[in-house]
């Protein structure tokens, strides 16, 4: 029997049976994997980052643009040897590395298959950033680069966004942990070993980016910061009237003015023309 607590939500349910707050049991399902040409430039490179998406998800936001993974589970399952084939298969389409979107839930099943094969181009963990400790000293050295959200700020805001009143201080404290536990590498464009934190740039939640902002400001170190205006309507919004739009030019320019007077080493900054959904893929199963 495996009792999962793997992340904050600490269900407690043998997931051999049932699926716990993440919406999935112990078989992995996956819903896409293939070169994804649209992350940071350093992750992307020429080639595209070797995506792998999860189903599932122990955060589930309201207007998440992954909505029928995330909230629906949908995909189709695979193996742990499965698994590992596919991060071979991505290596020899050229992957720049093998980018694990949305893991945590899976946190057992992929370091089983890390172990049947372990890749020589970099591990990317792609998460929200609701993560353990314990979790993320589990998985730190198989992984190379942390790619992770760093969503809302305050409790009442993650509550009504994605009913956990805890986000921020337990993304906070992951976030550290991910800033303390690598060192920047670079290999020509690409990051091999580092931190990207992201940031995405809600509407009438200028105030939430500018706490986070300033948060980061003293725990990011020599890592990047990436922020994001591609927020789209999407998911179940009815009774999130403020979230139906898109964010103002006047909104992001309050957003990119906290970032020069907080004088950011490294940041990636979107344009505003990110904003729509061509950018989300086509789901293979
Ligand atoms: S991974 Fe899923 S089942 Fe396990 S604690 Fe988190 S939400 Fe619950």
């Amino acid at each position: 029997m495996s009792i999962c607590t793997i992340c904050p939500n600490n269900c407690a349910v043998d997931r051999d049976k049932f699926s716990g707050a993440c919406g999935v049991k112990n078989d992995v399902v996956i819903a896409k994997y293939y070169l994804h040409p649209y992350e940071e430039p350093c992750i992307s490179g020429k080639n595209g980052s070797g995506c792998v998406f999860f189903a599932g998800c122990s955060l589930k936001c309201a207007f998440c643009q992954n909505y029928q993974l995330s909230h629906e589970a949908r995909g189709k399952i695979f193996s742990v040897l499965e698994l590992a084939e596919i991060f071979k298969r991505l290596e020899n389409m050229g992957a720049h590395n093998i980018n694990l979107v949305n893991p945590t839930h899976y946190t057992k099943q992929i370091i089983d298959a890390l172990n049947i094969y372990r890749p020589n181009i970099p591990i990317v963990w792609n998460t929200h950033g609701y993560e353990k400790i314990e979790t993320l000293e589990k998985i730190n050295d198989y992984v190379d680069v942390y790619l992770t959200d760093l969503k809302y700020f305050k409790p009442s805001r993650s509550k009504r966004y994605c009913k956990k009143e805890d986000y921020f201080e337990v993304a906070s404290k992951a976030v550290k942990f991910m800033c303390d536990n690598k060192e920047l590498k670079f290999c020509g464009d690409l990051m091999v070993k580092g931190v990207v934190v992201r940031h995405l740039v809600l509407p009438q939640n200028v105030d939430e980016s500018l706490k986070i902002l300033e948060f980061l400001k003293g725990v990011i170190g020599e890592h990047y910061l990436s922020v994001m205006a591609q927020y789209t309507p999407f998911g179940k919004l009815d009774n999130l009237p403020e979230l139906t739009r898109k964010i103002t030019r006047r909104e992001y320019d309050l957003v990119v003015d906290k970032l020069e007077e907080l004088n950011f080493e490294r940041v990636y900054l979107q344009e505003m023309q990110s904003s729509g959904t061509n950018f989300i893929p086509d789901w293979d199963f």
